[in-house]
């Protein structure tokens, strides 16, 4: 790694410089990103280098101008506390992804780079000049006039059905009224939450809040069937038409650039590479999970018949109570006691400790840097062993008003060696208090993000600064860092209770026998969605329920509920479009990436230090398969996956 001597980006003075100094600073900063890329642009089209290497440097900074933009449009659209700032944030963010398209599309600047001689140039500037053809060519600038209008037509429509479908499947929130004796099971803070109304009955919706602890814990069958009835009817019959639509237009686009399908477009980016490795793959997964599957369901089976005695399965609505029940009866963890060790201040510690250790790292906390909540904390990541400094992150982990509602880590800059240190943000919502065991995994799989931009943000082309590999892959890192979440010895070095007292290496297996249950059933389901998320692209099927019905039945461990059509709040279908396999795909290379630590030393440094290295550190630099085979010495295997799921 080489020594920087570049200074992070001053943010605004403080929380205290107020809305408009903000607002101001996002403008400025917007407005002269966005004018840097288009002057280079210019000068690009009109007056090009005829050297090949600088014609890229040239290119490439012009993503890091419009990165850096889109970058902070995303990040304070998404946390800052004032909504004019938000809003300010969002409409940066929107230029950018205008002006991208419009290069994309830049007949000059396509003939350009087509011209380019290859000669001379290193492997990563190569890398680098086949990645922007590839791009232009996907993009459909080198069709003739009609395909490329007929291409602007269908990117619009596409663009519009995809905020129509996913409105709809927003806004169309269902519920059921019960009486309130019905509802026994539910934790007290849920019936506390949930008063009787008009005829003396509870409204419960089919919001997840609502959903997940009614079908885990409501006593009453018919309940738990009427409130998945109404929960998988969502978005039906209204977005039928749409997905088809959309299915109908990724197929063209696909087609008019040159590919059999949308599932090949889209494959040819990602690690799987082709369309039909994606169905294989879901039956790979399919067929290592059926053997674990079929162990749960017969336990979970035997306790269904205490209650429903001459059941043949046990039926969609019925699963989350029993599985559940089984945890509950036979596995015994006592969630209330598990959070009693994860005092929110303990585990931040605990994280930094760990992942420091683990990869050589000190986190030096900057106490006078601007920040746009007092929320939030900031570091300076240095290497341990050279002092040399390697970038800043944020950590912005409570819920506040107008904030991002899930968990991910953002980019405020991308990391270019000789130009920009790496900075990222995560963005969360935890519990200032005691935390769930859930959420500590969740902060430490966002922090396996935050640590990859970082130490991935030393490469020679912002084009492939931080995670910026294929994004089948970009989930491996975090689901393998997962791990020391759930290891004893580790959980021990800062999982303390009030009294002091580590948490038990007893309570901690339990815990895992515990989410070890029911994992095989899960991975079924999951690739029920992938094979829906696949077929409906490739097939385009007429009749989308039915073509569900096949799948669900050839994969899902759970039969179908009559009368219900789950394909239709199926948000996934939107962004994931034909590749919601990746994330089964990332995790199979998680397992595979673990199998190479020692599982009795998960502080051993050495083979950390090599995963830093050779994983992280490279970032985009080369093929993901290829960072795989650096650290493990061989290509990725399944292995390491079918003994976790049997395990
Ligand atoms: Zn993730």
């Amino acid at each position: 790694m080489t020594p920087e001597t570049l200074e992070p980006l001053p943010l605004p003075a403080d929380v205290t410089a107020g809305a408009d100094g903000w607002d101001a600073w996002v403008r400025d900063r917007a407005e002269t990103g966005l004018a840097r890329a288009a002057e280079i642009a210019t000068g690009l089209r009109e007056a090009p280098p005829t050297d090949t290497l600088e014609v890229l440097r040239r290119w490439d900074a012009v993503s890091l101008q419009l990165g850096n933009v889109a970058a902070m449009g995303s990040l304070l659209g998404n946390v800052h506390p004032d909504e004019a700032v938000r809003t300010t944030a969002e409409k940066a963010e929107q230029d950018v992804s205008r002006v991208s398209t419009e290069l994309s599309l830049d007949r000059g600047l396509y003939e350009l780079f087509a011209g380019l001689s290859d000669d001379g140039l290193d492997d990563q500037a190569l890398r680098l000049l086949t990645k922007v053809r590839r791009d232009f060519a996907r993009a459909g600038v080198d069709r003739d006039d009609e395909t490329r209008a007929r291409i602007t037509a269908i990117q619009e429509r596409m663009t519009e059905l995809d905020q129509e479908f996913s409105k709809a499947v927003r806004d169309d929130v269902r519920s059921i009224r019960v009486a309130p004796e019905r509802l026994d099971g539910l934790p007290a803070d849920w019936l506390d939450a949930h008063p009787a109304g008009e005829g003396g009955l509870v409204t419960v919706t089919t919001d997840y809040p609502d959903v997940v602890p009614v079908r885990q814990f409501c006593h009453d069958a018919q309940v738990r069937r009427d409130v998945l009835d109404a929960f998988l009817n969502r978005g039906y019959p209204t977005t039928e038409p749409l997905l088809k639509e959309l299915f109908d237009l990724r197929h063209e686009l696909a087609t008019l650039v040159g590919f059999a399908d949308w599932a090949a477009y889209d494959a040819e980016v990602k690690m799987i590479g082709e369309g039909p490795a994606i169905a294989e793959f879901i039956d790979k997964i399919a067929a290592a999970a059926a053997g674990p599957m079929e162990r749960d369901l017969a336990t979970l089976l035997e306790r269904y018949r205490q209650d429903v005695p001459d059941a043949e399965q046990v039926t969609a609505a019925d699963a989350s109570y029993y599985e559940e029940l089984v945890r509950k009866e036979q596995l015994q963890v006592d969630s209330q006691k598990v959070r009693t060790y994860f005092a929110f201040p303990k585990v931040r510690e605990g994280l930094l400790e760990v992942t420091g250790r683990l990869f050589g790292l000190r986190y030096d906390e900057v106490t006078d840097a601007s920040v746009w909540d007092a929320d939030v904390t900031v570091y300076d990541v240095v290497d341990a062993a050279s002092g040399d400094g390697l970038g800043r992150i944020y950590l912005d982990l409570h819920p506040r008003d107008g904030k991002y509602k899930h968990a991910a880590q953002f980019t405020l800059t991308d990391g270019v060696v000789g130009q920009q240190l790496p900075e990222g943000v995560l963005v969360c919502n935890f519990s200032r208090g005691l935390m769930e065991h859930d959420h500590v995994v969740t902060l430490f799989h966002e922090f396996g993000h935050l640590v990859h931009h970082v130490l991935g943000g030393h490469v020679g082309w912002a084009r492939f600064a931080g995670v910026a590999t294929e994004w089948d892959f970009v989930e491996a890192p975090s689901q393998m860092l997962e791990e020391w979440a759930w290891d004893p010895e580790i959980l021990r070095s800062f999982a303390t209770d009030a009294a002091d007292e580590p948490i038990t290496t007893e309570l901690v297996e339990a815990m895992r026998a515990s989410d070890d249950f029911g994992k095989g059933a899960q991975a079924r389901t999951q690739m029920f969605y992938a094979a829906m998320s696949y077929w409906f692209h490739v097939e385009r099927p007429a009749d989308l329920t039915a073509r569900m019905v096949e799948l669900q039945e050839q994969y899902s461990a759970w039969p179908y509920l009559d009368g219900t059509h789950m394909f239709a709040s199926f948000g996934h279908l939107s962004g994931y479009s034909s590749a919601y396999y990746t994330y089964a795909w990332s995790l199979v290379i998680a397992k595979d990436l673990f199998s190479a630590f020692d599982a009795r030393d998960l502080f051993d440094t050495g083979t950390a230090g090599r995963y830093r290295d050779r994983v992280l550190a490279p970032g985009g630099s080369k093929d993901a398969a290829d960072l795989v085979a650096d650290f493990l010495g061989r290509p990725y295997t399944f292995d390491a996956y079918a003994a976790w799921l049997a395990r």
